[in-house]
């Protein structure tokens, strides 16, 4: 089996499972109990918490966790609007957002919220620029990816949050780094983030945990309401097991950051060069993650393609896992030509692939190139 598809997903590393075991089986106390169980129980959240605070290096920031990045990402944008958006109705995002954030978005305009969206320009870019003078003293967030899951276009989010807080400090800058994460160096402090969204299942932790990452100061409004765990800022029994898994993930993948980005960075190159040589069209900007390649296999439906590796047990992605074969709006934004939109196909790097992975798909995909109906146009 190839799996190119870890921008979807992971496999969940095997210390993550045994974490997640050892926390069901031994330590299995609810994190608000009094006694020893519960005490021993919360021990695990406290680690994982600081695994995750020394990774995104600001320890003095607190870590709420959530059950993914959907929940991260609405709690994030209707959370900071609640609290700091009572008189400033104004908020900026992108047009390349993952739809858990584009979404909320859509309802803020719902609710009377001036909504400002920054598209990429001709060339497919959104630049520092066009973020910085899209916010205005009116404005009361905003909120832009640091990594985008199609393409793996990288956004200026430093240069452009640190200039907007430097002109307007009023406002919140929030940060989905679902696809940064444990990937890029994702550093709190430079991205001058109020709260940063990040995702168990895409760094080989399991699925239905993530974070939320809030700077010290930063107030945000709950969207559940209950017991008033963590802070009251996310009410209900913490995921013990899984929060624990997730910690243990960061603590194994922090220390080998560089090591993997250079290993992705070798794929990508070696896969760039292949898919070159059989008529394979790069959609991905050099500057791009090199965890996420877009390719376009022109003339042949995504779908098409992605069924064909599939026979051979080649796992990869048409556009985005979320978007389940639509026309992909995000791809249209970074000015992808309507001829090859169809036709896109997204690899998506782990830690574990290899080239000979690469030269198995490459080979699979030169015979479809030859062999698979093309579309009529
Ligand atoms: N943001 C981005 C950029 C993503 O890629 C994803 C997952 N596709 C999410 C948010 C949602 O994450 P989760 O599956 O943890 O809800």
């Amino acid at each position: 089996m190839i799996y190119l598809d870890n921008a979807a997903t992971t496999k969940v590393l095997s210390e993550a499972c045994e974490a997640a075991a050892y926390a069901m089986q031994s330590v299995w106390g609810n994190p608000s109990s009094l006694h020893r169980m519960g005490i021993e129980a919360e021990r695990l959240v406290t680690y994982a918490k600081k695994q995750l605070l020394s990774a995104l290096g600001d320890t003095s920031g607190d870590i709420i966790f959530t059950s993914g990045a959907t929940e991260g990402n609405n709690t994030a944008v209707f959370g900071l609007c609640k609290v700091y958006g009572k008189r400033k109705k104004r908020v900026v995002t992108t047009s390349v957002e993952h739809p858990s954030v584009a979404q909320p978005f859509q309802r803020l305009k719902d609710l009377g919220y001036e909504v400002v969206t920054v598209s990429p320009d001709k060339n497919g870019e959104i630049t520092a620029d066009s973020l910085i003078s899209a916010v205005d003293d009116n404005t009361c967030l905003i909120s832009a990816m640091l990594c985008n899951n199609e393409t793996g276009y990288i956004l200026p989010i430093s240069e452009a949050f640190a200039e907007i807080k430097r002109q307007h400090p009023d406002c919140m800058t929030h940060c989905d780094c679902v696809q940064g994460f444990e990937k890029l160096t994702v550093s709190a402090k430079k991205l001058s983030a109020d709260v940063i969204t990040l995702s168990g299942h895409k760094i080989y932790a399991p699925k239905g945990i993530g974070a939320m990452y809030v700077k010290k100061g930063v107030r945000l409004s709950p969207v559940f309401f209950g017991g008033g765990q963590q802070k009251n800022l996310r009410s209900g029994t913490e995921a013990v097991p899984l929060i624990y898994s997730f910690g243990k993930a960061v603590e194994i993948l922090t220390p080998t950051l560089k090591q993997r980005f250079d290993n992705a960075a070798k794929i990508c190159e070696y896969a760039k060069a292949k898919l070159n040589e059989i008529g394979a069209v790069v959609i991905s900007k050099d500057s791009a993650s090199p965890y996420i390649l877009s390719i376009a296999v022109p003339n042949i439906k995504s779908e098409t393609i992605l069924h064909f590796l599939e026979e051979d047990e080649i796992y990869v992605s048409s556009g985005s896992a979320c978007s389940k074969g639509k026309k992909s709006a995000v791809l249209k934004e970074f000015k992808i030509s309507d001829q090859l939109l169809d036709s896109v196909i997204r690899l998506s790097f782990s830690f574990e692939t290899q080239t000979s992975d690469i030269d198995a798909l490459v080979d699979k995909l030169g015979i479809g190139i030859k062999t698979l109906a093309k579309i009529k146009r």
